[in-house]
């Protein structure tokens, strides 16, 4: 199950993806058959019902087939446009990775012996097919990261690692836009992985009862349609119920949340000479049984 956000028109919207994947039957067609209040969007929905209706709206989807609208009519958006709170991200989470970018300040050894986490604001996500804007007078070395992006389910804290799954609602893609230089100038990260349109996520929240756990996903990217990275999320060093146990030790963890797990080899960091993004290029990160994010850097 496929759960989008949209614009039709001046109107926002989400629903779900039908199975063929060219309809979108909007949430509230869905939960108006249920007798249930609308949330008024994804990230309220996910916080109101996460797995207890998902049984129901199958049911309902049955029935009422391919009444939606065509997946063309509508602008896809971020699932989430507006987290509740900054997205949680995780550095050097694979090995290939951390090795390419030994140079950044982020401690002494090259793979941690620990989960080592950061946050990125995202006022708003930006999402499929929008542009990531560089602030040319001001960055130069903007870059990609392809990565699983984990959303909760419901609230939980010191959450058991056996649990960990429990407290998922589904996985999205994310791309970790990073300005390296303010990345690298600032040492903390925080700035060099905020600047506006610099999270894209989507293009939907594939349900997790669509993905067998432990997740072990191809994931990968382009850009201009040359592959950069390629991995599979089993390659992580801190695999998600790690994440979601060891995070969630004294700090809650809220439906809704997003984790974004870390980023395989291939960033335009890591190349000799560097790669790193320009005017016109067209960047797609893909994740087996998502889809692909695609956004243009203008
Ligand atoms: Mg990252």
């Amino acid at each position: 199950m496929k759960f989008l956000s949209y614009e039709l028109g001046k109107k926002e919207g989400y629903g779900i993806l039908n199975e063929k994947n060219y309809m979108v039957i909007p949430m509230e067609t869905l939960l108006r058959e249920l007798n249930k209040d609308v949330p008024k969007n994804l990230l309220d929905f996910i916080r109101a019902y996460s797995d207890s209706l998902i049984g129901d709206l199958k049911e309902v989807l049955e029935n009422i087939k391919d009444k939606g609208i065509p997946l063309k009519a509508v602008k896809i958006t971020a699932p989430i446009k507006y987290p509740r709170r900054n997205v949680f991200c995780l550095g050097k989470n694979y090995v290939e990775h951390a090795k390419e970018i030994k140079n950044l300040p982020s401690g002494n050894t090259i793979i941690p012996d620990n989960p080592i986490y950061f946050s990125k604001i995202a006022d708003p996500a930006i999402g499929h097919m929008d542009k990531v804007i560089i602030p040319k007078d001001y960055s130069n070395k903007f870059d990609y990261e392809v990565e699983l992006g984990v959303i909760i389910g419901k609230d939980g804290k010191d959450i058991p690692y056996e649990e960990a799954e429990d407290y998922i609602f589904g996985y999205t893609i994310g791309n970790d836009i990073t300005a390296r230089d303010l990345q690298t100038k600032h040492i903390q990260w925080l700035k060099g992985k905020s600047l506006d349109t610099c999270t894209a996520i989507g293009p939907y929240i594939v349900h997790k009862s669509a993905i067998p756990f432990p997740v072990e996903l191809d994931i990968g990217s382009k850009v201009n349609g040359e592959i950069r990275q390629s991995s599979n999320t089993r390659n992580l060093i801190f695999d998600i119920p790690t994440i979601i146990s060891d995070l969630s030790r004294g700090l809650t963890l809220r439906a809704g949340d997003i984790i974004l797990t870390g980023t395989p080899a291939g960033v335009g960091m890591g190349f000799e000479p560097p790669k790193y993004l320009k005017s016109g290029d067209i960047v797609e990160c893909y994740i087996e049984k998502i889809g692909t994010l695609t956004n243009i850097i203008e």
